[in-house]
């Protein structure tokens, strides 16, 4: 059994050495070829946008963009109103406030991500952060999560187009809240960032390393949960994804066509969730992260979703992996 670091969850690994990875094979998904809303020219199928990179001379809501961010039509927050925080009874409540959003990647309809050229994903990079400095200025926000779901079984059943989503919370999730706080217990202690130190040693051993370039480095995390689980980590400290040089944009667009097309090639294009693991925004609370901008460190997490949770998983809160990610990283990288 391995625990992982950063969340002090466990997880039994496989004790294998050697794992093919046709085992795990993946048959690509279709794209649904019906009416698209995301598609460009169909822009007035959509609400109206709210940020879009556009090429010079093109008009709002129209053709001519690279990457186009609209809300949700059916959102499963609401934008208007206030939090309403209150009581009934025992339990605590609020009014569903929150901002869903969909980050259309690229005006072609059969294209993933990781086939998108180099400065398309800086685009879809940049879009993230516009966003995310956009949303920060909302005082009923106090974190954005953004995410993509690649796939079927990863839940992109009813919409084929390549997208992410981002959903603005009241609330800072309960699994980003878990890192926060190992983070700030590492650094009262050590007065180090955690995740600098993983980094530096994953650096070190190279035995997990799945890419690498100037600013990010991909790798196998030590106790992942899944097979072929990926973590992207800025070299350089930093706790807010929103304060990527554009230097560093570009190379963290690599990294990711990189890692997401070595995922593609070696298991035939298996479904996987995305998520940018970022601070909170720093609203004033007494006694709460005073150390965050020290002691936290955005990145990223790629989940494949190759093998299905068991009610062991739901029912015990440890995973099983089958791969452990030594081997995942030969397998990516043979
Ligand atoms: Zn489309
Ligand atoms: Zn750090």
């Amino acid at each position: 059994m391995r625990k992982d670091v950063f969340t002090g969850r466990w997880v039994i690994m496989a004790d294998t050495a050697v794992v093919r990875p046709s085992d795990f094979h993946f048959t690509r998904f279709v794209r649904e070829t019906t009416f698209c809303p995301f598609c460009e020219t169909n822009e007035a199928s959509t609400p109206a946008e709210v940020f879009a990179i556009r090429t010079r001379g093109s008009s709002a809501n129209r053709p001519g963009w690279s990457v186009r961010v609209v809300p949700n039509v059916a959102p499963r927050l609401r934008i208007e109103g206030d939090l309403g925080r209150r009581a009934e009874g025992f339990h605590d409540v609020m009014n569903g406030v929150g901002a869903h959003e969909i980050i259309v990647e690229t005006p072609r309809h059969d294209c993933s991500l990781h086939e998108l050229e180099v400065h398309e994903i800086s685009n879809v990079i940049r879009a993230y952060v516009a966003r995310l400095v956009d949303l920060e200025g909302d005082k009923r926000m106090r974190y954005v999560l953004i995410f993509k779901n690649h796939g079927e079984q990863a839940g992109a059943h009813t919409i084929s187009h390549s997208i992410s989503q981002l959903m603005g919370l009241a609330v800072t999730p309960r699994s980003v809240k878990t890192k926060l706080m190992v983070a700030r217990d590492y650094f009262a202690t050590k007065e180090r960032c955690l995740y600098c130190d993983v980094l530096q040693q994953e650096l070190k051993e190279r035995k997990r390393v799945i890419a690498e370039n100037e600013d990010f480095l991909a790798f196998a995390p030590f106790a992942s949960r899944f097979p072929f689980e990926m973590a992207v980590f800025p070299k350089a400290h930093n706790s807010a994804f929103s304060r990527i040089s554009p230097g560093q944009v570009e190379g963290l667009a690599r990294i990711l066509r990189d890692t997401l097309r070595k995922l593609d090639h070696t298991l035939g294009g298996p479904p996987y969730n995305l998520s940018l693991q970022d601070r909170p925004f720093l609203r004033p609370r007494a006694g709460y992260w005073n150390t965050i901008e020290d002691d936290f460190h955005w990145h990223l997490e790629v989940l494949p979703q190759i093998v299905r949770i068991s009610g062991f998983e739901w029912a015990s809160g440890f995973f099983y992996n089958p791969v452990p990610p030594e081997v995942a990283a030969r397998c990516l990288n043979p």
